[in-house]
């Protein structure tokens, strides 16, 4: 896992500031030149970075301390984002850029939907002949995945049930495919490409705020999945066991209080017969940056309820880092006093480091930066690439 890491920071700072030197690495990520040679040679062998200027041999007589910069073009990386609604493909190359992206209504048939998706990777790999290799699929999903199996298995948004995910989209396209759950796709993007600070964390948690409320959770630099590939459900905790019943059987669940769906509900019963009727996350932060009373206390207490349920979670984990995703941050500057001050208020233990509590460094479909995060994560946890 250490060398994973180390190669994610690498490459982070090759991609954040390359051209740039050897030395100028070790500088930024406090890594020794010992290791910072043997993963660039490695990288060098397999082409993932090129010496600037040549981008081939170097001249005989020893190497120079020529700048390193990425290979774009070694990789190409598919990345799909599926969600109840409308589902993104995305191309991206190894410098992190995506080249090709569309989107298409997710159909309520899975098997024809994927083979659909499965057709257009076929259709990019064929207009862009000029990587040299394209790595594999990355797949996020809205609900249960087996990674063993391969299979999406339930959701409460889509419709799709015990679908072998990876057997169909292989078969389609004949590229290696990993699949996840949304959540834990955006802890990994977080870890991976968040702000340049998380370089060197390896313990962080992602908590998704949307219709329900699910966690990822990064250990050790890695995805925790848990022993049925279940980890990170935390929404499902019971915060109030004599709370309302909640889908899952409990009563009182944290998803109650502090999902999307709960938040919408708390403004329809705040606001009484007064006030805008909404149905959406996104209006009600418009409301609240109109200066909305019933919207605004709607959202605080949501915060407050977060709050709650994330000091029982940095109590458990001990995370460095808590990223929180969804278009709740949109209000950050409103919730945020308010997490911070129930986590100071409830933490066990003082906090040497501190604990940072950050949105989303995504604006825009973390899960997505995720699923072509999945097919890096893979394509660099093995110790020879290519
Ligand atoms: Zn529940």
């Amino acid at each position: 896992m250490l060398r994973l890491v180390n190669r994610r920071i690498l490459l982070n700072i090759l991609s954040d500031r390359q051209p740039i030197s050897r030395a100028e690495i070790a500088k930024i990520s406090g890594l020794n030149k010992a290791t910072i040679s043997t993963i660039t040679s490695e990288l060098l062998k397999d082409f993932c970075i090129v010496e600037d200027g040549s981008g081939r041999t170097t001249p005989i007589g020893g190497k120079p301390p020529t700048p390193l910069r990425l290979n774009a073009k070694r990789f190409g990386l598919f990345g799909v984002d599926i969600r109840a609604d409308e589902s993104i493909l995305a191309l991206g190359d190894f410098n992190n850029r995506i080249v090709a992206r569309m989107s298409f209504e997710t159909g309520s048939n899975a098997s024809s939907f994927l083979n659909k998706i499965g057709k257009e990777i076929r259709k990019l790999r064929g207009k862009h002949h000029s990587f040299i290799e394209f790595a594999g699929i990355g797949v996020s999903l809205p609900g249960l995945v087996d990674n063993h199996t391969g299979k999406f298995l339930l959701s409460v948004v889509l419709p799709w049930r015990d679908v072998p995910v990876v057997q169909l989209l292989e078969k389609a396209t004949g590229l290696p495919v990993t699949i996840d759950n949304s959540a834990r796709c955006s802890a990994l993007a977080e870890i991976w490409h968040g702000k340049a600070q998380y370089a060197h964390v390896r313990n962080l948690l992602y908590v998704s705020v949307s219709t329900g409320l699910a966690c990822g959770v990064v250990i050790d630099g890695g995805l925790y999945r848990g022993g049925n590939n279940t980890a990170g459900q935390f929404g499902h905790i019971p915060i109030n066991v004599n709370g309302p019943d909640c889908r899952c059987g409990q009563r009182g669940c944290w998803d109650l209080y502090a999902s999307d769906k709960a938040t919408l509900k708390r403004y329809s019963e705040m606001r009484g017969t007064g006030g805008k009727r909404i149905s959406t996350m996104r209006k009600l932060v418009e409301l609240v940056d109109s200066g909305d009373t019933a919207a605004t206390d709607a959202i605080r207490e949501t915060a407050r309820y977060l709050g709650i349920g994330i000091t029982g979670l940095i109590n458990g984990l001990d995370p460095e880092v808590v990223v929180i995703g969804g278009e709740i941050t949109k209000a950050w500057g409103v919730i945020e006093p308010i997490i911070v001050e129930e986590t100071k208020r409830n933490l066990l233990a003082p906090r040497s480091h501190g604990i940072a509590i950050r949105p989303s460094a995504f604006e825009v479909r973390p899960s997505l930066k995720g699923a072509l995060t999945l097919v890096q994560n893979s394509l660099l946890s093995v110790p020879h690439m290519g």
